[in-house]
């Protein structure tokens, strides 16, 4: 299996200033792999509960997510409820219900064993560690976590962190986990925890990529309509991942790539509530919108 994904399936209840979704598909490992299978073979590994709707499972299979790895249990699948407002880089946890989660431990089929590369999704540290722990060497291990984690889990975090290669975090979660301001300050004593590539998300200003010393700066797509920005950031590193995986060598170049990739199909998440901005994307809006990206951030060299 190229990649391993190891995070919520999750029933949405989203509002934005733009509209609402009640109990829609969502969950951080349902936007990474219907994004990184565009790109490779993904494998998920997650609980959902009896009333998750037989269309998202048809989805999956449509896109061609391997689900192995997928239970199905007695009880309710993940919930989480969120509130935008007119700043959407800023939103209200309304509410998260674990239920199928409370008592699950993920167990990797044999053909995951061997992912080469394994992204531990959002979800409770303790989880992320099992899988870790069922893992032989995969050349790449990214975690992506969140301010609620870094609160109420930060040793089981940690001990996470020391075992990873790249990190995907946000502005604020990044001076929360390090107790520092300044990004690069920040950045630093995160890659002294354990990853040596810290990708920072700032939302709709774009993102910046550690690697080691180095130093990568992308901004967001503008866009006419943004309509629910839940998932953008496992759809930016579906997208990052994806990229990764289809490449031989992960040197800097590939990862400035990744940032390119990411930044793209996360634009499409923003554009509809669930996964509807991901269902139907062609190929060629994807290379469309990275020509787009390109002459935003392109000028002429020399002075005008
Ligand atoms: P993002 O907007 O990229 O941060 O991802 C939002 C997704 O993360 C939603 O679809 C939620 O279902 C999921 N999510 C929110 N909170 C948690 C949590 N505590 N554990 C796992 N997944 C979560």
């Amino acid at each position: 299996m190229q990649i391993v994904v190891v995070g919520s399936v999750a029933l949405d209840t989203v509002q934005t200033p733009w509209g609402e979704a009640y109990d829609a598909l969502g969950g951080s490992a349902t936007y990474f792999s219907l994004t990184a299978v565009r790109q490779a073979e993904v494998g998920l590994v997650a609980v959902v509960g009896e009333d998750l709707p037989d269309s998202a499972l048809e989805l999956f299979g449509q896109k061609g997510v391997d689900l192995a790895g997928l239970e199905r249990t007695e009880g309710k699948c993940f919930r989480w409820g969120g509130r935008y407002h007119a700043d959407i880089n800023h939103r209200d946890t309304l509410f998260t219900q674990l239920n199928v989660f409370e008592h699950f431990h993920p167990k990797l089929p044999e053909s995951y064993r061997k992912a080469d590369i394994l992204f531990l999704a959002n979800i409770h540290p303790a989880l992320q560690m099992e899988v870790l722990e069922q893992a032989q060497k995969p050349r790449l291990v990214a975690v992506d976590t969140m301010n609620l984690w870094i609160d109420s889990a930060r040793d089981e975090l940690l001990e996470v962190l020391r075992r990873v290669d790249l990190v995907f975090l946000n502005d604020e979660e990044v001076r929360q986990l390090s107790g520092r301001y300044s990004l690069p300050e920040a950045v630093a004593q995160v890659q002294a925890m354990g990853p040596g590539i810290v990708v920072v998300k700032k939302g709709e200003h774009g993102a910046l990529l550690f690697d080691g010393k180095r130093c990568f700066a992308l901004p967001a797509l503008v866009l006419d309509q943004v309509v629910d920005p839940t998932g953008a950031g496992d759809t930016f590193a579906g997208g990052f991942l994806g990229h990764v995986a289809s490449k031989e060598t992960i040197d800097h170049d590939v990862l400035r790539e990744a940032m390119v990739r990411g930044t793209v199909m996360a634009s499409f998440a923003t554009e509809g509530f669930s996964v509807d901005g991901l269902r139907d994307l062609s190929s060629e809006a994807i290379a469309d919108r990275r020509e787009e990206l390109r002459r935003l951030t392109s000028w002429p060299d020399g002075s005008a």
